[in-house]
């Protein structure tokens, strides 16, 4: 089984005695209520999904993550995670501190060892992060406004956030292991996802299927923009595909609780290192990976781990080209397989896609099965997207 990133699956959820303890001592700690990102996050560290952090990134790792894509210890990471608050929040709290999380109805899940609070570095965070200081760009946006202080330092986490959906697909690194494991597969190639299925999605999926054991399908599920299509269909399009056009065996979906940074090239890395904590030995870049607009290059994020060694990122890229439906090659292809003109393709363009689906008609087969079209037909008239 391949290590988690840094070596060791972080884990920070006490337990037992440990966690009977905490909670009472928590009664008398300053607290903090958090969004529902924030919380998020919180989890997401204490799972092990952000393996190696062990909370929210201090001064020093958040400099080093900004200035060399690194964290202090050396390890790569190209994704702040930091709990930003305002200056009069930051006011109640010092260095050393015990501080209990809350959500915003005071109920408490987890506390936040203090090392230190700091000062955001936000146009700096938005050239390095991001590659703009623009606020239409959606990272970008919610980085402006994250309050201006951010408190570091490791968590522990004391209960989990209670999910009204897709519980049966949320597995912790952990768990995600242990299936990989039972299932006995040695290599397993992760796709992350915020889109639902189309036919240039599958194509990619199992062209890598042919290579490895297992496929994880990894579809987003935290915060994304509005007009991205909402996640329940976008789930549901994978259920009928895993039903009818995978074989059971060899595939299996675990949602992604993370939100969208759209930071493109950086967030390629991040979802690439969160892939390997869930147990993948590789991992799908397409074209414009965790891009928006037209912000990142083509290929920027392929080219990203060219960055660092293999060691260094320890999970294995597999870097696709756009895929379309060749009537002259009578299969799907890309340009590094098929010699045709373009005239000769039907390709996936969104816009289009859409605009069909609004007007609930299904798009060219070759396109999107028509069992996925109907899915998404409904979301479209149910969310007048
Ligand atoms: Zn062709």
């Amino acid at each position: 089984m391949i290590k988690a990133h840094g070596g060791r699956l972080i884990n920070r959820i006490l337990e037992g005695k440990e966690k009977e303890s905490m909670i009472k001592k928590a009664a008398d700690m300053p607290e903090l209520r958090l969004s529902t990102r924030d919380l998020t996050e919180a989890e997401n560290i204490a799972t092990g999904l952000y393996s190696p952090l062990r909370g929210f990134m201090n001064k020093e790792d958040y400099r080093s993550v900004l200035e060399n894509m690194r964290l202090s210890d050396g390890n790569v990471w190209t994704i702040p995670i930091v709990l930003g608050v305002s200056e009069k929040e930051a006011e109640e709290f010092n260095p050393g501190d015990q501080i209990a999380l809350k959500d915003k109805e005071g109920a408490l899940y987890a506390v936040l060892d203090l090392e230190d609070k700091y000062f955001a570095d936000k146009k700096n965070e938005a050239l390095k992060i991001y590659g703009t200081e623009d606020s239409e760009h959606p990272g970008v946006a919610n980085l402006y406004n994250r309050g201006d202080i951010q408190l570091g330092g490791s968590i522990s986490m004391l209960k989990r956030i209670e999910h009204e959906r897709f519980n049966e697909y949320r597995l912790d690194p952990v768990d995600a292991r242990k299936k990989i494991e039972e299932k006995g597969w040695k290599r397993v190639v992760g796709f992350q996802t915020r889109n639902p299925i189309h036919h240039a999605h599958e194509y990619l999926q199992k062209c890598a299927l042919e290579i490895v054991d297992g496929l994880l399908l990894s579809p987003l599920v935290g915060e994304t923009k509005s007009s991205d299509i909402p996640v329940e269909y976008r789930i549901e399009s994978y259920e009928v595909v895993m039903d009818k056009i995978y074989p059971h065996d060899r595939v299996f979906l675990s949602v992604f609780p993370a939100a969208m940074r759209y930071a493109g090239p950086k967030e390629a890395i991040f979802h690439a290192f969160c892939r390997k904590n869930y147990g993948c030995t590789h991992f799908i870049v397409g074209r414009d990976h965790a891009g928006v607009g037209d912000y990142y290059g083509t290929y920027e994020a392929q080219e990203m781990f060219d960055n660092f060694t293999p060691e260094e990122i320890g999970i294995t890229p597999l870097r696709f080209e756009y895929s379309f439906y060749c009537k002259k090659c009578e299969s799907m292809a890309t340009s590094k397989t098929c010699p045709h003109d373009s005239e000769h393709h039907i390709g996936l363009s969104g816009t289009k896609v859409r605009k069909l689906l609004r007007e609930g008609k299904r798009p060219p087969k070759e396109m999107t099965r028509p069992e996925v079209a109907d899915v998404l037909i409904k979301g479209m008239a149910e969310t007048n997207n």
